[in-house]
């Protein structure tokens, strides 16, 4: 995916999210902060403000997908997606993220697999990644461990709880 379809396509989630924001709620001076949020964060994004972090997903589904871009981008944080692993590791390499959302179960290149060729590369290899899988499977986390990762969430996602993963390996 090209640099310029990723920026179209993040501009199109986080103005969905926005939209949809303002329209759930009927108070005129809310709709104001929302809009002012919606520009500081097209702000953001074209001045390529560092102080956005920004977080790299790499996930299949687009339903989890999208709805995971949405509510990291209302947190503030710069989301970029990437549908399959080696698509993730090419995005990784070009777009240096602060940090790698990885889904395991991956077409064209697994989660394990991208992870360990990030973790093998000095370029790449000090971004954390947390491995996400909907599989609570016993072994599934030393297996991600193993591979690299950082750290482990399970999905569904529990916003809070990865949030939380995701401001430690920040901070
Ligand atoms: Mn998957």
């Amino acid at each position: 995916m090209s640099s310029q379809k990723v920026f179209k396509r993040l501009q199109h989630v986080k103005s969905c999210d926005d939209i949809s924001c303002v329209e759930s709620h009927a108070d005129p001076h809310l709709d104001i902060i929302l809009k002012n949020h919606t520009a500081n964060i097209q702000y953001n994004i074209e001045s390529g403000d560092n102080s956005m972090r920004k977080i790299l997903l790499v996930e299949d589904n687009e339903m989890n997908r999208d709805m995971l871009a949405r509510r990291l981008a209302r947190r503030e944080y710069e989301v970029i997606v990437a549908v399959d692993g080696q698509a993730g590791l090419d995005m990784a390499r070009e777009h240096k993220p602060d940090l790698i959302l990885m889904d395991l179960s991956l077409p064209v290149m697994d989660g394990w697999t991208a992870t360990g060729k990030l973790k093998a590369d000095e370029t790449t290899r000090d971004i954390p990644v947390i491995a996400l899988t909907a599989h609570a499977m016993t072994g599934d986390r030393e297996k991600a461990l193993e591979a690299g990762c950082d750290e482990f969430d399970t999905k569904p996602v529990e916003l809070k709880r990865l949030l939380g993963k995701i401001e430690d390996l920040l901070a």
